[in-house]
């Protein structure tokens, strides 16, 4: 009797234990939120056209060649790798980070940018782009979301909106960039085929010198991966430990 007792003892108390092994794993890579990072463009461009959205008859290049730096001569495919780069390595403690691109070297249009981050699950896809315009003058930083109008976006709209609240006031504070504020977009491909929360980060004008300057300094680009650690950690309720 002691020992059928013990034995079904031992047997309650190994599944009590493999159960809460199996949880903590679980818990452990369940609760990292999964963030798609996508450094914008790549080193040559990409003519051919894809619909702008799912079942869309309105096409668009599949990757448009992305602006280049008045100042340092620097073109946004490598900017945009540098910084999704750097984000990586703060991130990948606290979330699990999918990388759409690590070389400059890809040929991944932007619908399917998108979808790769779908498939990944991913809580968020941050786009990281850096803007261009013929007026030099221009400068500051946007933060692009999926229209709230839009058919192919108004699921993921609101959640996106809510992130890029949060997103961007975090990186302004961070960085003291000037703010050209919250822009919703409906015609923008790796919007539209994403039915994932998503966002896109303009970073800076590369057209205006002193901001094409500036975002190619690596302080300043640890200042808009430390705006965004803050943004997500505060949206996602990361604690930091210190
Ligand atoms: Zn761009």
């Amino acid at each position: 009797m002691r020992v059928k007792m013990s034995v079904i003892t031992l047997v309650i108390m190994s599944l009590l234990m493999s159960g809460s092994v199996i949880n903590i794993a679980n818990a452990d890579t369940k609760d990292k939120p999964v963030i798609c990072i996508d450094a914008g463009h790549q080193s040559k461009g990409n003519n051919t056209k894809e619909p702008v959205a799912p079942g869309s008859k309105t096409l668009k290049p599949k990757v448009s060649s992305g602006t280049q730096g008045v100042a340092t001569g620097k073109p946004e495919f490598k900017l945009t790798l540098e910084v999704a780069s750097k984000l990586e390595q703060v991130l990948q403690k606290d979330y699990k980070v999918i990388m759409i691109r690590r070389s400059n070297n890809v040929n991944i249009s932007n619908s399917e940018r998108a979808t790769r981050c779908n498939k990944a699950g991913a809580d968020l896809t941050l786009r990281l782009h850096a803007d261009g315009s013929d007026n030099r003058s221009v400068q500051g930083m946007s933060f692009l979301y999926p229209s709230l109008s839009s058919s192919s976006t108004k699921n993921i709209a609101p959640q996106s909106l809510e992130i890029v609240k949060v997103l961007s006031q975090a990186v302004l504070k961070e960085t003291k960039a000037t703010s050209r504020g919250l822009v919703p977009r409906s015609d923008l491909t790796g919007f539209n085929w994403s039915k994932v929360p998503v966002v896109l980060i303009e970073m800076g004008f590369m057209t205006n010198r002193k901001e094409d300057v500036k975002l190619s300094e690596p302080t300043y680009q640890d200042l808009i991966v430390q705006g965004i650690k803050k943004g997500l950690d505060s949206y996602f309720k990361i604690t930091v430990k210190k």
